[in-house]
């Protein structure tokens, strides 16, 4: 068995070394034989296929051929390697076997990515933000960080998204960026912090895609996130275009922002500065506060939401990633299946939004969390709709989130979580609100999606 692995893994170097090689010179005349080659290291039929799905965009689509050509002509090279070494041939391909092997042998599943808040300290005070509800002491030591991750490497986890608070508040994390140098790294920042010797280090790094937050032009992001906060970003959107990084931005849509940051004029104005991609969320009650639900969109804004991140999708030069909107193509909620998060307090949560947990990291492994009867529940009862547009524990299927924590002893870990459990006022309000989105819900999932979800990805 060990012999034919071995073998196995010296089939896939030779095939990546290969590839390497394409996007060592000239990559964008190569675009034809990289496919080829990621034809050869694909096994699994469904990721064959979106395999296909992709190449077949590249060839008859100007859009999707264009943003391809882009990336491949304009990105750093080292950048651009990486991207590929670390992101598909060593999170896929290298690990990908080594956590289906826990699985097959314990029922423990590894998720594919690892979301990790060292710090919530943080320079701006941007309305409805998580961070706000965790104190600033609770800061995790950077040597833990440091375990952390080696564990979450040694697991076979080799994506790493780094939230808080402001990643680049702490200088250790560039240090550890460089030493994980086969992991590929997304810090989730305001921008205000990035200056030239930061881009260069990233640059250096390669193994860095940053995502900038921003809610709109001027006017939407300077009124959550604080004065002079939009110029900052566009200054750092320039810092990384300039040298060729690979970045894109995440927005939070509430129902004041909306239409900006869905318009075609903001959507023009961040590939003309050089993101290749946006992530929308939908802002989340998390906080407990109870003018959270103003700023949540209502049921018709969540439908336009999906609605015009799939427009957008199709036909620009451009990647957007609808959170909730996009469930049905990863078979539903993903929470402690294929991402986890650890919060500053060391607690490892299913998901960033749901602010639970049975397992704290100080002196525990990261795999103590995975093997938890927790996590197990929630994967076992994934999806926890059958209209995949309607995937969540919280906001979506309220009563979820309450008996999972009865039956398996999580507790909430922060005033937000414990109110979502115990406070009845709220949970009305959170349940009016998913009662609301359920006739688009049925619409879209017919009209969209044939009623039919990625049910392996629901699987795990
Ligand atoms: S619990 Fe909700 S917010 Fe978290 S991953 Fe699942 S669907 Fe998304």
């Amino acid at each position: 068995m060990e012999m034919k692995d071995n073998l196995e893994k010296t089939a896939k170097q030779v095939i990546v070394s290969k590839i390497v090689g394409y996007l060592d010179k000239d990559p964008e005349k190569n675009v034809d034989n990289i496919f080829s080659a990621i034809r050869l290291l694909t096994k699994d039929k469904s990721a064959l296929a979106q395999i296909e799905h992709v190449y077949k965009y590249y060839k008859n689509d100007k859009s999707k051929h264009d943003f391809i050509q882009d990336i491949l002509k304009n990105t750093d090279n080292k950048c651009l390697k990486k991207f590929f070494t670390n992101f598909f041939a060593n999170a896929n391909w290298y690990a990908g076997p080594k956590r289906q092997k826990y699985l097959n042998e314990e029922n423990t599943k590894i998720p594919f990515v690892m979301l990790i808040s060292p710090s919530m300290r943080c320079p701006l005070h941007c309305k409805g933000c998580y961070a706000s509800s965790f104190s600033k002491k609770d800061d995790i030591p950077p040597e833990e960080v440091d375990r952390i991750i080696g564990e979450a490497r040694d697991l076979g986890i080799y994506y790493i998204i780094i939230l808080g608070g402001e990643p680049f508040f702490n200088d250790y994390l560039l240090d550890l960026y460089e030493k994980y140098d086969d992991v590929m790294f997304t810090p989730f920042t305001s921008g205000l912090l990035l200056n030239d010797k930061i881009a260069d280090r990233l640059k250096k790094c390669g193994n860095v895609i940053p995502m900038l937050s921003i809610e709109g032009f001027e006017e939407d992001t300077d009124a959550r996130r604080g004065k002079g906060t939009y110029k900052k970003v566009l200054k750092a959107m320039d810092l990384l275009h300039e040298r060729g990084i690979l970045f894109g931005v995440s927005s939070a849509v509430t129902r004041t922002n909306i239409n900006t940051v869905l318009s075609d004029e903001f959507t023009d104005m961040l590939i003309e500065k050089g993101s290749k991609m946006s992530w929308y969320f939908l802002f989340m009650p998390v906080n407990g506060e109870d003018n959270d639900f103003d700023m949540m969109l209502t049921g018709e804004q969540r439908d336009f939401l999906g609605k015009r991140s799939r427009e957008i999708r199709a036909s620009k030069p451009y990647f957007t990633i609808d959170f909730f909107n996009d469930a049905p193509y990863v078979g539903g909620c993903i929470a402690g299946k294929y991402y986890f998060h650890v919060n500053s307090k060391e607690d490892v949560e299913p998901c960033i939004f749901s602010h639970f947990s049975t397992v704290n990291l100080k002196g525990r492994h990261l795999i103590d969390a995975f093997r938890d009867p927790f996590f197990k529940k929630l994967r076992s009862i994934q999806p926890y709709n059958k209209n995949m547009l309607r995937p969540c524990m919280m906001i979506d299927n309220t009563g979820v989130i309450i008996n999972v924590c009865r039956e398996t002893g999580a507790k909430p870990d922060d005033y937000g979580a414990e109110k979502m459990l115990k406070d009845k006022e709220f949970h009305e309000k959170i349940t009016k609100s998913a009662n609301e989105f359920i006739p688009y819900a049925k619409k879209a999932w017919k009209e969209v999606f044939n009623e039919k979800g990625n049910d392996n990805f629901s699987k795990g």
